[in-house]
């Protein structure tokens, strides 16, 4: 290790903040225009009132500061710079007319706030798959609980997650579990941007099976947040554990 410059954390991958402009959205589900009209004010809300999200305009308007980043699932191709990681999955279609190449990507986005969701798009050009990956994420946006059920930390604030979840996809098994405050997301790279963008801050891991499709370790580190929000805690146990209430700020 020469003086190499230490990178910032949230440098890894691209990130493609932008402000929703809702003037002139036209919602086309009943959830949409309860949202535009400002009768839905918060995320909070809209998943108690049990509708589904289909626009994702509705999350654009409610949650301001969402970030995304890319996700890594594919390999670059070539002799030289082939086998780094890249953004861009490429499948090629052989027809008559020839080889028609197409990109899939995966997207995460989250508030660095216990929102978070991915997508994944698919399409001819990068462009719009890269729309249709965001539209998707922000469709699948869930809440997750964070907190600290760390025996070792035991702090009480949300720096981790509350309790140990798994997840799976394919043949892979994933695993996290609380880690005390400054122990960072010990887990591989594409997992940690998700985790990140949800805002937690320290979690151990454990990964079983084929790592090497990567889009199903993806799968399988939200596969285990989806516990983070579906389980239920009770009340007395919410505070032991770090868990910040699901009430709006
Ligand atoms: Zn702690």
């Amino acid at each position: 290790m020469k003086d190499k410059k230490i990178q910032p954390e949230v440098e890894i991958g691209v990130s493609i903040k932008k402000e929703f402009d809702a003037t002139n959205w036209k919602p086309k589900t009943e959830l949409g225009k309860l949202v535009k009209e400002g009768k839905i004010k918060t995320m909070e809300e809209v998943i108690r009132s049990g509708f589904r999200i289909m626009e994702g305009e509705i999350v654009g308007l409610l949650l301001k500061d969402l970030s995304s980043e890319f996700l890594e699932i594919g390999q670059s191709k070539g002799k030289f710079g082939g086998g780094k990681a890249s953004v861009w999955k490429q499948t090629q279609k052989k027809t008559a007319e020839g080889n028609k190449p197409k990109f899939q990507t995966a997207i995460v986005v989250g508030n660095l706030d216990g929102f978070v969701g991915i997508g994944k798009g698919k399409a001819k050009e990068t462009v719009p798959a890269r729309e249709k990956a965001i539209r998707k994420a922000k469709i699948n946006i869930m809440k997750i609980k964070r907190g600290c059920g760390s025996w070792v930390c035991h702090c009480g604030t949300n720096h981790s997650i509350p309790f140990v979840v798994h997840g799976k996809c394919g043949s892979i098994r994933i695993t996290l579990t609380p880690a005390p405050k400054g122990s960072g997301l010990v887990i591989e790279d594409n997992s940690q941007k998700i985790l990140r963008l949800a805002g937690i801050k320290d979690v151990y891991s454990r990964v079983k099976g084929t790592t090497t499709s990567k889009l199903n370790v993806v799968n399988a580190c939200f596969d285990a947040l989806k516990q983070l929000s579906v389980i239920k805690v009770r009340k007395e146990n919410e505070k032991i554990l770090g868990i910040e209430n699901g009430n709006e700020k």
